[in-house]
């Protein structure tokens, strides 16, 4: 358990908001909690924040949590009976009215899109699996007719792809959203429908310190402005289901590798989400091409892949993680995983922090290690480290729990949360201490300490230690 290097990013739904599944999940492998603010109350995603921390006093290591907001999501209302199933040509009226949905209508509680759209533009729904036409626009409604047999059902997103609406990435419910999740203390924000590095200048003036923020790409404008996005980020995240959407599906593979391959290349942690084992939604192993997906995002070293529906509402949360923990372990242990993560170059920065990773890789050539434990007060250590992507695990070490929370994300970084130690030799007691705790110890092998002294000054790591567990070798 947790011996992996791609993290694995669990979103909580009704199929995994109870204490025995969170639990479960985090043995399988979770190692970070994702609350989706597209659904469910305060209530519930206070109640399953606070599950998760006392989980996580429970087993005595910090898991992260990131919050999602749902953006400019464009979502139908509900229907009375859970859904509808039309057939192509069939007819069904979108309105403003917020009454539950039936064969002839339903709501869509967006102006904007009613007063946008015209005859003939294509309304998407579910992730494209159902298409509609505009045939008729009034003040207040669409008469649409179906282009494909399927299912509209409760909540489902709506995406308009002939039209730019105009809509700022927060809305005001995000407001409120963010508001709450920052007091209850979330470590992540996930910021949906990014379109414009302004977008993320808003968001930071409203989050300060308190978290860490995540642009989600997947919107064709955001690719514009691709560098100032990652620039101005903490954090990416490959949002393949809204970007296949307004996208051909075939430009999302080369999208999602240019993606991953800048966000590597600035050293800020990417992730890539949605449908990577979609069928275990309802089935208790994935297909071929669904675990061949996971192995991709490992192969090109993204940080972290994500679960939405099949660990939120899935019939197999437990067994999705699991399946997803043994591809990326299966795939990590193959010798051209590291060839090919390889290929994506890393530019070191001209800072001691950098100095040292590129020192850590030399090393590693010519000693065997068994780790290399990064005392980090803002976190950047850890994160500039496991941007060169070490062979030997990374045990990083702060003292504060926000920092160790928000780490949890990260490439290879096993974090925990350690008091500062004084002196030099005081530090290097307790960085064997904790890779002893960790298993991380191996006769013959030397464990890298690597800080900045004196502690507690963010972005100064200038000091690389090596250390053996059972003393320096003859
Ligand atoms: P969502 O974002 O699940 O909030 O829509 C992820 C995506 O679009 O891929
Ligand atoms: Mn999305």
């Amino acid at each position: 358990m947790n011996a992996k290097n791609t993290k694995i990013i669990a979103t909580v739904g009704p199929a995994s908001a109870d204490e025995a599944t969170l639990r479960a999940l985090v043995q399988a492998g979770a190692d970070v909690f994702r609350l989706n603010f597209s659904h469910g109350s305060h209530d519930d995603h206070r109640a399953v924040y606070q599950r998760i921390r006392a989980l996580e006093t429970a087993i005595g290591r910090p898991i992260g949590i990131l919050m999602d907001l749902q953006g400019p999501k464009l979502r139908l209302g509900t229907f009375a009976e859970g859904g509808v199933t039309l057939s192509r040509r069939d007819r069904i009226r979108f309105d403003l009215d917020r009454a539950p949905g039936d064969r002839r209508r339903v709501g869509i509680p967006h102006p904007e899109i009613v007063a946008a759209v015209a005859p003939g533009h294509v309304l998407l729904v579910d992730d494209g699996k159902m298409r509609l036409v505009v045939v008729e626009r009034g003040d207040d409604w669409l008469e649409m007719e179906a282009l494909t047999d399927g299912r509209l059902s409760d909540r489902k997103g709506v995406n308009v792809p002939d039209v730019a609406l105009p809509l700022s990435a927060l809305t005001d419910k995000d407001r409120r959203d963010l508001a709450f999740g920052l007091e209850l203390g979330v470590d992540w924000v996930a910021l949906s429908f990014v379109q414009r590095p302004e977008d993320l200048v808003e968001a930071r003036e409203l989050i300060g310190e308190r978290a860490l923020l995540m642009a989600k790409i997947e919107k064709p404008s955001a690719l514009t402005a691709l560098d100032d996005i990652i620039a101005l980020a903490d954090g990416i995240m490959v949002a393949r289901g809204d970007l296949g959407v307004e996208l051909p599906a075939e430009d999302v593979p080369g999208l999602q590798k240019r993606i991953v391959r800048l966000a590597r290349c600035a050293g800020k942690p990417v992730v890539v989400a949605t449908q990577m084992l979609e069928s275990m939604i309802g089935a208790p192993a994935p297909t071929r091409a669904e675990a061949s997906d996971v192995a991709t995002a490992v192969f090109d070293g993204a940080d972290a892949v994500m679960l939405s529906a099949e660990t939120a509402a899935g019939r197999y949360p437990v067994e999705a993680v699991d399946m997803m923990t043994r591809i990326i372990t299966r795939t990590e242990a193959d010798p051209l995983q590291r060839q090919i993560m390889e290929a994506v170059g890393t530019t070191p920065r001209h800072t001691g922090t950098d100095a040292i990773g590129t020192a850590i890789r030399a090393v590693a050539a010519s000693l065997p290690l068994s780790a290399t434990v990064a005392f980090t007060a803002s976190g950047g250590t850890a994160l500039r480290i496991a941007h060169q992507r070490p062979r030997s695990p990374i045990l990083s070490l702060t003292p504060s729990l926000a920092v160790a929370r928000r780490l949890t994300l990260a490439w290879g970084v096993r974090s925990r949360r350690a008091a500062d130690a004084g002196a030099v030799e005081e530090m290097v007691a307790v960085a064997l201490e904790h890779c002893r705790r960790e298993g991380l110890t191996a006769p013959g092998r030397a464990v890298i300490v690597t800080a900045g002294v004196p502690f507690g000054t963010p972005g100064s790591t200038n000091l690389l230690r090596l250390a053996w567990p059972a003393g320096e070798p003859a």
